[in-house]
């Protein structure tokens, strides 16, 4: 897995000044040639064994994602699968809505959700920052990329050094607004810490907390290696950062027909998240084969949307997109890797 840190170590190593490192990234982020600059000759401003090197690194930075395959939905998402330098497969969505793209920090996960294709694989590796970003330089040679929402394969609080190094980049050199970084997560008192130490100087991503449930021993039993934290706990911890950073905590819920979709979850929503700065996006579940989960019907998430609006919960009801092309995290490297669904996981959860 490759960091932006190595990355940047390697170019100052070629005499590379911070600018110009800067400017390298900024060219790659936005998929546009690093040889090529309409303002000024880069003879004449980077330091000659960084230009001479100018092809190589080219050639490093495109060999970190390729796109595999790539699958348009009628609802005008893509789901992409993406190949890594050494082979392994993550998918990256291009998502309907705010030209936004969802992208994958690991290669599976260790949560092991009930509801979730990826969670099937266990924990394979870590991406390494430069590869969270490389998905992004990757979308825009396909179209342009305002929002990026870490929601794909794996659980950002996981492998969380390199995805703050990523938000950092995109949020500089990609120019991607703040607020449109989405970090998503099972939450993690580490995560936490490290957000509340990012400093004025520093991006800030918006944050989406994995709730679905409020009761601690059915939370358990659906994200089965999610750090065991109370859910009123967990949304305390996230409002504290929505209040912190001035963006609404993003609130997720899959809904499973049967287990969360009941009047006591929603009446214990009610108290948590009335008035407070946070947007409960209801995500109806999308069905899987050989998972066990079953979606609600549309009379009960009216119903439920209804319920949760009228008492002052601002509640959105949110469709995973590209449900007519796997539109389950994980089902498209499922599908397609040789290796697919029940491979046990090779390498331990290593924490960053
Ligand atoms: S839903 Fe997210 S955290 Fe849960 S197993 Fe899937 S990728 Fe991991």
């Amino acid at each position: 897995m490759t960091q932006l840190s190595e990355i940047r170590q390697r170019w100052q190593a070629l005499g590379a000044k911070p600018e110009h490192a800067a400017h390298l990234l900024r060219r790659w982020l936005h998929a546009r040639p690093l040889h090529e600059d309409g303002r000024r000759r880069m003879e004449d401003w980077l330091p000659k064994a960084l230009l001479a090197a100018l092809p190589a690194i080219e050639q490093e930075l495109h060999a970190l994602a390729r796109v595999v395959s790539s699958h348009p939905a009628a609802d005008g998402s893509a789901r992409c699968l993406l190949a890594l330098a050494d082979g392994q497969t993550v998918e990256s969505v291009l998502l309907p809505r705010s030209e936004g793209l969802c992208v994958s920090t690991q290669v599976g996960c260790a949560v092991g959700c009930t509801f979730c294709m990826t969670g099937t694989m266990g924990l394979l590796r870590q991406l390494g920052s430069a590869e969270i970003v490389a998905q992004v330089a990757l979308a825009r040679t396909q179209r342009a990329v305002a929002k990026v929402v870490f929601m794909g394969m794996g659980e950002p609080a996981h492998n969380l050094s390199a995805t703050l190094e990523a938000i950092q980049a995109l949020g500089r050199e990609g120019g991607i607004g703040h607020k449109q970084l989405v970090l998503s997560s099972v939450g993690d008192a580490r995560l936490f810490e490290r957000l509340a130490a990012l400093g004025p100087g520093q991006v800030r991503p918006a944050l989406a907390l994995s709730l679905h449930s409020t009761q601690a021993e059915r939370r358990a039993e659906l994200l089965p290696r999610a750090p065991r934290l109370e859910p009123a706990a967990l949304l305390e911890a996230g409002l504290r950062y929505a209040r912190a950073s001035g963006y609404p905590l993003q609130v997720q819920w899959t809904l499973l027909h049967g287990v969360n979709d009941g009047d006591d979850e929603l009446a214990a929503l009610v108290p948590l998240l009335r008035a407070q700065p946070a947007i409960l996006n209801m995500i109806p579940y999308n069905e899987v084969d050989g998972l066990p989960h079953r979606r609600p019907s549309p009379e009960r998430c009216t119903e439920i949307f209804r319920f949760l609006n009228q008492r002052g919960v601002l509640t959105r009801m949110r469709y995973s997109a590209g449900q007519d092309v796997d539109g389950g995290c994980g089902q498209l490297r499922a599908r397609t890797a040789p290796t697919g669904v029940g491979q046990r996981p090779v390498v331990r959860l290593q924490l960053a």
